[in-house]
């Protein structure tokens, strides 16, 4: 443990609190993890626990000379990597995923405290992200090339897909764990180093990943954490020709400037943006069912989830019936401290987004929506920023409201009616966003009307549960770029490199 740790790991008693829990305190990391290295940069910057707003520990803030440092050295370490056999890269995974897993509960509870999910939440976070690695892991030595039926005479055409270089990752911190495994095994497999910014209110959760990734052996250079300040990274990687793919989890507004950024170097972007989810009720759908799936796809990381429900279309038959069994959901949530084995909704994330959470409200009241449950405010838990927000239940939502418009990321459920499949299916696709859409029914030819007329990258019908590592996640429209996970996930860290092996006459002129 170096000097600098320890004086800020030790300086509040949050963090006294956190490390007495954990098994394996050598877990939690606040240097920036570079070239297998624990580097500190001149500053540190409070990371705080949103249910109880106690700062939990300091993570270093790398200056951009450092920053550039970083690049270099992951260039350093492609060649290498690149040129280790699939199989060999694959194994280094998945010892990192062991690891992972053997340190699931502490991991889950670092997460817990930085991120303010529920336990159940944060380990079920752990497994979804160690399944990428896995995933990959196996992947590494299936990443074909092709060959082609030649048009050109005594020639042979082939494709070979080739790793396409350093790659800088981006991820926010809502899923401050899957988001990083996603885009890195992906990348590492295919033979990529990569340099990850996680969000600043979630670096524990990406340092300790680092910390096993150092223990699985994987090589200096190719996993790294770049802590600091978002704007100096993305200036960093966006300006650097050795950086050739940039991958992003986050909002819409960033991941337009990023994109923007991005074009001086030409670099592969990938993007997976911001959700606006509809959540829609067929007329012959079971309405207690549906209810409980909606507020299970609702309420879920606190409603901070890119796949929330963020509007729930129920057949105007169904609507009160609808409301009154969601009703009971709501009240039967528990907020608070998600350590608290019997809360089901933990804070949000920081203040800014509890005010945003009651503007939505506030907007949708003016015009005319009503609440029609709230559940208990946070139980025994005050927060002197104010970041609980009660599960709230909203009926007569407008296409007119901020709430229908813009994506929540809070625990508030608005609810509409529709009359028919066409005018459900307009309302769904009439936002901005792609990312994913519900469908709760039974009659297969309306079923499959939504699934062709609803404009978003996934489609979940009957199932909440629609993630993992076989399927590729990504969005249309401004959700995004590409895919993540899936025999897909290579696409977006490799380059597709075709060869035409020619025939040259033999010497006897044959
Ligand atoms: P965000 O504000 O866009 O931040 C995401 C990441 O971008 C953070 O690491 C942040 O760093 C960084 N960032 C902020 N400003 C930047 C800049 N100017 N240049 C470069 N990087 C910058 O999003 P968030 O609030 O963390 O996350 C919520 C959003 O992510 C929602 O819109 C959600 O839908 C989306 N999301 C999408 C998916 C998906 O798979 N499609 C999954 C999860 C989340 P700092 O923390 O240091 O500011």
């Amino acid at each position: 443990m170096s000097t600098a740790r320890r004086f800020v790991i030790e300086e509040t008693k949050a963090t006294h609190e956190m490390m007495a829990a954990l098994t394996d305190v050598r877990l939690v990391r606040n240097l920036a993890y570079i070239n297998g290295k624990w580097i500190s940069g001149e500053q540190f910057n409070p990371v705080y626990n949103p249910a109880s707003d106690e700062i939990v520990g300091y993570s270093t803030q790398l200056s951009c000379e450092q920053m550039e440092q970083a690049v270099l050295e992951a260039d350093n370490a492609f060649k290498p990597w690149r040129q280790l056999q699939a199989d060999q890269r694959g194994e280094y995974l998945m010892r990192w995923y062991q690891l992972i897993l053997e340190a699931k509960q502490d991991l889950a509870h670092l997460m817990v405290i930085e991120q303010g999910k529920t336990y159940s939440e944060a380990l079920g976070e752990i497994e979804y992200g160690a399944s990428f690695v896995r995933w990959f892991a196996e992947e590494a030595r299936r990443s074909y090339g092709e060959t082609i039926p030649s048009h050109i005479p005594n020639a042979q055409l082939s494709t070979i897909r080739e790793p396409i270089g350093v790659a800088a990752l981006i991820t926010p911190w809502n899923f401050p764990n899957a988001m990083i495994t996603r885009k890195a095994a992906a990348a590492m497999a295919i033979g990529c180093p990569v340099l990850i910014k996680p969000a600043s209110e979630t670096p524990f959760s990406a340092l300790a990943l680092a910390e096993l990734a150092d223990r699985a052996g994987i090589p200096a250079g190719i996993f790294n954490i770049v802590t600091g300040k978002a704007s100096t990274f993305s200036h960093v990687v966006c300006q650097s020709d050795k950086v050739k793919a940039l991958s992003f989890t986050g909002s819409t507004p960033i991941g337009k400037l990023l994109l923007s950024d991005a074009a001086s170097t030409v670099k592969k972007c990938s993007m997976e943006l911001g959700g606006n989810a509809p959540f829609i009720v067929l007329p012959d759908m079971d309405i207690a069912q549906a209810a409980q799936a909606a507020a299970d796809a609702k309420f879920q990381t606190s409603g901070q989830d890119c796949l929330a429900a963020n509007r729930i279309f129920v057949h105007h038959t169904h609507y009160d019936a609808f409301l009154e069994h969601f009703a009971q959901h709501v009240e039967q949530q528990v907020v608070g401290n998600g350590l608290d084995p019997d809360v089901t909704v933990g804070p949000l994330i920081n203040r800014k987004a509890a005010e945003k959470a009651m503007q939505l409200l506030n907007d949708a009241l003016s015009k005319g929506a009503r609440i029609v449950a709230q559940s208990p405010s946070a139980k025994g838990h005050t927060s002197t920023r104010g970041n609980f927000f009660s599960p709230t239940l909203l009926a007569d939502v407008t296409p007119d409201m901020a709430v229908y418009r813009e994506e929540n990321f809070c625990p508030l459920a608005a609810v509409l009616p529709y009359h028919d499949i066409d005018q459900v299916i307009e309302m769904g696709n009439d936002t901005e966003y792609g990312l994913a859409a519900y469908v709760y029914g039974h009659d297969i030819h309306d079923i499959w009307r939504c699934m062709r007329g609803l404009e978003f990258g996934m489609i979940s019908v009957n199932s909440v549960k629609m993630t993992g590592h076989p399927i590729p996640f990504g969005g249309m429209k401004q959700s995004g770029l590409g895919r993540e996970g899936s025999q897909h996930g290579f696409d977006e860290f490799s380059e597709i490199k075709y060869c035409c092996l020619g025939a040259l006459p033999t010497a006897s002129g044959s």
